[in-house]
């Protein structure tokens, strides 16, 4: 998906691999990251929580994988890839220098690979899925469900009225954990745009949590990216996943 900014730039949602950064210079970068957190920890104490409540994950699909040792440099921790090839280019070049999370639409296929090599799979958007993540896991293994939450036909994502059917089916499945929610907001150049749909995502997580404890933990909110991170940690995200805005920063 991409939309035009009012500046004529590009948000891009999905990949738009021809925009893939190359020359990414540390010490800029590193620059970026410590404005971003330093926002991140006034939101979350402006939602009364602790200053490192809100994560930063840098967003991979814009960065060429020849850059990953730059990210490392810059002090970069988790970053999110929405494809296996990506992650395996990867961590093929930088080990376990950083962490991922995989944050794209997954194909089943492609669960048996992709699951050893992430810490957390933010896009459960079907059963099926949620199926063979339970099937291929080694043990139990949390995972976060992703949220259509503006019902937009063209985004995956579980709907708001489907989701606490969603999350009584993946209760049958024994080894599995909702460990939370993630939204993707839709495209706007006005951050505020997304402060209703992160609010109540953000509720719904929490009547959910109550209605599953003991059984689900539903503690994560993976919502925010580079148009409304500083947003989303105020409505209680506890992860945010910047892409475009951090890289184009951090470029030489
Ligand atoms: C690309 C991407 C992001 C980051 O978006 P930016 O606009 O580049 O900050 C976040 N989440 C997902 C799932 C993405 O694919």
């Amino acid at each position: 998906m991409r939309a035009e900014r009012s500046d004529g730039s590009v948000m891009c949602h999905d990949l738009c691999m021809a925009d893939v950064q190359t020359g990414i210079d540390p010490d800029r970068l590193r620059i970026a990251l410590d404005e971003v957190r330093d926002e991140l920890a006034a939101a979350a104490r402006w939602s009364g929580r602790a200053p490192g409540a809100v994560e930063l994950l840098v967003a991979g699909k814009y960065i060429a994988p020849e850059e990953t040792p730059a990210l490392v440099a810059a002090g970069v921790q988790l970053v999110g890839e929405n494809r296996l090839q990506q992650l395996q280019e990867k961590q093929a070049i930088i080990g376990d220098a950083l962490v991922f999370d995989f944050i794209g639409h997954l194909q089943r296929r492609k669960v048996r690979e992709v699951l050893p090599r992430v810490r957390l799979i933010h896009s459960v958007d079907s059963l099926d899925l949620a199926r063979e993540i339970a099937h291929r896991a080694e043990g139990t293994t949390r995972v976060l469900v992703e949220v259509n939450a503006d019902e937009e036909p063209s985004k995956s994502g579980i709907v708001p009225s489907q989701l606490r059917q969603f999350i009584a089916d993946a209760s049958q499945l024994e080894h599995l954990v909702i460990g939370g929610l993630m939204v993707m907001p839709a495209l706007t150049s006005n951050p505020e745009d997304s402060r209703e749909a992160f609010s109540r995502v953000r509720d719904f997580a929490r009547s959910l949590a109550v209605e599953w404890q003991g059984r689900h933990d539903l503690s994560d909110l993976s919502m925010g990216t580079s148009q409304d991170y500083v947003v989303a940690a105020q409505e209680g995200a506890t992860i945010v996943r910047l892409g475009r805005g951090l890289i184009e920063q951090g470029r030489v």
